[in-house]
């Protein structure tokens, strides 16, 4: 069932990297800069250069579906000029890393996120994999999992399309409910690459059931639980479904945040840290984006809030600094360092994360 083989168990033990189980093994992330990385629309960076980061956000999004999607739809210097501000602006809150989180056939553009990178000054990781319908293109529904997990297994290695950028996740999405055929298959796809590449999966999954499930998938395929990351699980109304998937040891990702969800998001976060899953919580805001199709993107929503007000608010409800810190420092950039051990199931279980040092003072 595992599919770590001995010569890189025996690697990865040398190179003091813990494949062996989450979260404590993982140590300080300077303890390993020197044998992993991040992937960056600009190239490989140590872990711990990531920063306070944004870990699911959008530059730009086209809904036009992937029949008619297309680069002649937009044009990338309009995009650039419209979208720096958005990215000036919390570039000066601090923010140093961004995740950008559209996929292929939604305008994924990995050279607009260079030229942004570049003039910003800030650390942009794009992705690989294929969303849902109407955003697959025919032959997603015509090739083998492992012909999809191919496809982007050469991205991740080679780069996306000719342009040499390099993907540092993998994007995908899933039906709420029980999954449907092609979503399965897209999970597997997703799987594979993961432990081909080492790169951690963020799938857009708004329900439970769906979640579990695609964990089903992850784990029959081999892959560790460290990789999988429950997009939109603010989504998912009932919280038993969070606390299941982080006890599988998963990622949990409330990326919802924003003024009008703020009271209800803090208490989910709350919640999550009161029952010690305080290394498996992500954080964003799902905001943005240029919208193609609409005079100069339309309305952009921007990505200050969770920066200059939400954070204060977390300290202000009890949560230390330092929990708020690991938030949106520590565990972006655990998320989305490649795995060297190619995302292997561990030996033993993942699960619960073991620390829990009381991180919400008072309150409830
Ligand atoms: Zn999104």
């Amino acid at each position: 069932m595992f599919r770590i083989n001995r010569r890189e168990f025996i690697k990865s033990m040398a190179a003091g990297i813990g494949v062996v189980s989450f979260g404590p093994v993982f140590g300080s992330l300077a303890q390993d800069a020197g044998n992993s990385h991040i992937q960056t629309v600009l190239g490989p960076i140590k872990p711990d250069e990531l920063g306070l980061t944004l870990i699911h956000e959008h530059v730009m999004v086209d809904f036009i579906g992937a029949d008619e999607v297309n680069k002649d739809r937009y044009d990338p210097d309009e995009v650039v000029e419209v979208m720096q501000p958005y990215l000036e602006e919390i570039k000066a809150l601090g923010v140093n890393g961004f995740a950008e989180c559209t996929p292929m056939f939604l305008a994924r553009d990995p050279e607009v996120l260079a030229r942004l990178s570049k003039s910003v000054g800030m650390h942009i990781i794009t992705n690989t994999g294929m969303y849902k319908e109407p955003y697959l293109p025919q032959y997603a529904f015509e090739k083998s999992a492992q012909e999809l997990a191919d496809m982007w297994i050469h991205e991740a290695r080679n780069g996306i399309e000719n342009t040499g950028i390099k993907p540092g996740f993998v994007k995908i999405a899933v039906n709420p409910g029980s999954l449907i055929p092609i979503q399965q298959k897209i999970v597997r796809a997703a799987a594979r690459t993961s432990l081909a590449t080492g790169l951690v999966i963020a799938s857009h999954t708004g329900h439970g059931v769906a979640a579990l499930e695609t964990m089903d998938i992850l784990e029959e395929e081999g892959l560790s639980p460290e990789s999988y990351i429950f997009v939109h699980a603010g989504s998912e109304s009932n919280q038993d479904f969070h606390f299941q998937v982080a006890e599988r040891g998963a990622w949990v990702e409330y990326d919802h945040i924003g003024e009008n969800s703020a009271a209800g998001a803090l208490k989910l976060i709350k919640n999550m840290l009161e029952k010690g899953y305080e290394d498996q919580l992500l954080l964003s805001q799902d905001a943005g984006w240029y919208n193609v199709g609409q005079p100069k993107g339309g309305n952009i929503r921007g990505f200050g809030y969770i920066i200059s007000e939400f954070m204060p608010m977390m300290v202000e409800s009890g949560i230390d600094q330092n929990t708020v810190d690991k938030l949106m420092i520590t565990n972006p950039a655990k998320a989305l360092t490649v795995k060297s051990s190619g995302g292997a199931k561990a030996v033993s279980p993942g699960g619960k994360a073991v620390s829990t040092f009381g991180k919400v003072k008072g309150g409830k």
